[in-house]
């Protein structure tokens, strides 16, 4: 049986007394509904001997309207209110769409919005017991040198596997910090860096809290949708995660105005496409062939999460051809 290691727990009351702890205790991790932080502290992949417990802390829950049509999300929102929510079901189907399908029931009541922008990145090589990594011989994540996806000492390559982040990047969310200099805002595509290392994954400072995501007023009309590869339709975090927006001109119907394919659960960054050349283009099954074709050319899934590279891939052409046409559909 798997243990948690012995840690103290801080339970700061405001937003500013929690930067404020963190800034005293540099190794400390902000726990929110803990769905993914406890099991890895279990898995040791993770030490901190300090937890400070976001609970307390005020302001920090619910959905709201601002700007007349503009979405701010609290951080410590739970995924299920998210799902539940009749202004993001409403405004982002595909919000909604996505955080209704992280892991199951009893996740998503205590797994947070917040916890999901900042999920730790996921690779089978670190997944794993401490006693599996100790007979690997650990990697560049940590206590390692080396990376066994690319056979690299360069970066590591772990997915940023969380199911809302690519569609908060397609609809060009933003996340606003609490930071020991203040607060701080920055497009959600810009959180995430290119190396999935514990200390380089985020473009934020160490102890940045994160306190809201806004979703900015999106045009009307905007389609959206999310889809999920996984093998099994349980509990499973994503081999591939798909948003697409697309914008049809109202006088036919069918001409794409706008348009944006975004995949997740692959590299340690969200992969956000330039699909511009499709705009102008009738979203008919030969244009939606064509896209799907343009995502399998230019995915290239790794080793880094379960299912074969080339199945992955595959399935990113017939995700996107199923959600594309769903979005035409609609
Ligand atoms: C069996 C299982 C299946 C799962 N399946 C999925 C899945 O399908 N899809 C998916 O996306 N996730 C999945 N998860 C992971 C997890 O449940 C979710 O990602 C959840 O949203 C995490 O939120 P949390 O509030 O529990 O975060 P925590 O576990 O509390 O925190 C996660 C990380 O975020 C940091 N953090 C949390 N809040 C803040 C904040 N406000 N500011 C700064 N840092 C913060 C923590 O320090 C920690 O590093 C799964 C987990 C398990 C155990
Ligand atoms: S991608 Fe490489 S460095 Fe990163 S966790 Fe996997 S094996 Fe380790």
């Amino acid at each position: 049986m798997l243990r948690l290691p012995e840690f103290q727990v801080h339970q700061p009351a405001t937003l500013e007394d929690a930067v404020r702890l963190h800034t005293t205790l540099p190794d400390a991790r902000y726990l929110a509904g803990g769905t993914d932080l406890l099991p890895n502290l279990k898995h040791e992949l993770d030490r901190p001997q300090h937890l400070i417990a976001l609970g307390g802390v005020s302001g920090l829950v619910g959905v709201e309207e601002i700007d007349g049509g503009a979405l701010r999300v609290g951080a410590l929102t739970p995924l299920q209110d998210v799902a539940d929510s009749a202004i993001v079901r409403a405004r982002v189907p595909a919000l909604a769409e996505a955080a209704g399908l992280v892991a199951g029931p009893q996740h998503r009541r205590m797994g947070t919005l917040g916890g999901n922008v900042m999920l730790d990145t996921r690779c089978l090589y670190y997944n794993q017991t401490f006693e599996w990594r100790t007979a690997l011989g650990f990697c560049l994540k940590r206590d390692g040198d080396w990376c066994h996806v690319i056979d690299s000492p360069k970066r590591c390559v772990a997915a940023q596997s969380s199911d809302t982040v690519p569609v908060l990047v397609a609809v060009d969310a933003v996340v606003e910090f609490m930071t020991a200099e203040g607060p701080h805002a920055l497009p959600v595509g810009e959180l995430y860096q290119q190396d999935g290392r514990v200390d380089r994954m985020h473009n934020v400072p160490p102890g940045a809290l994160l306190t809201a995501v806004r979703v900015p007023n999106l045009p009307d009309g905007l389609r959206s949708t999310y889809r999920k590869v996984r093998t099994r339709d349980a509990v499973d975090f994503p081999q591939l995660a798909i948003a697409i927006t697309a914008a049809l001109d109202p006088a036919d119907g069918r001409t794409i105005r706008s348009l944006c394919v975004v995949i997740g659960a692959m590299l340690p960054k969200p992969k956000r496409f330039d699909l511009r050349a499709f705009v102008g283009r009738p979203l008919d099954d030969a244009t939606i062939e064509a896209i799907a074709q343009e995502i399998h050319a230019r995915t290239a899934p790794q080793t880094n999460l379960h299912g074969d590279p080339e199945w992955r891939r595959h399935m990113a052409r017939v995700e996107t051809t199923r959600g594309l046409r769903a979005l035409r559909d609609a």
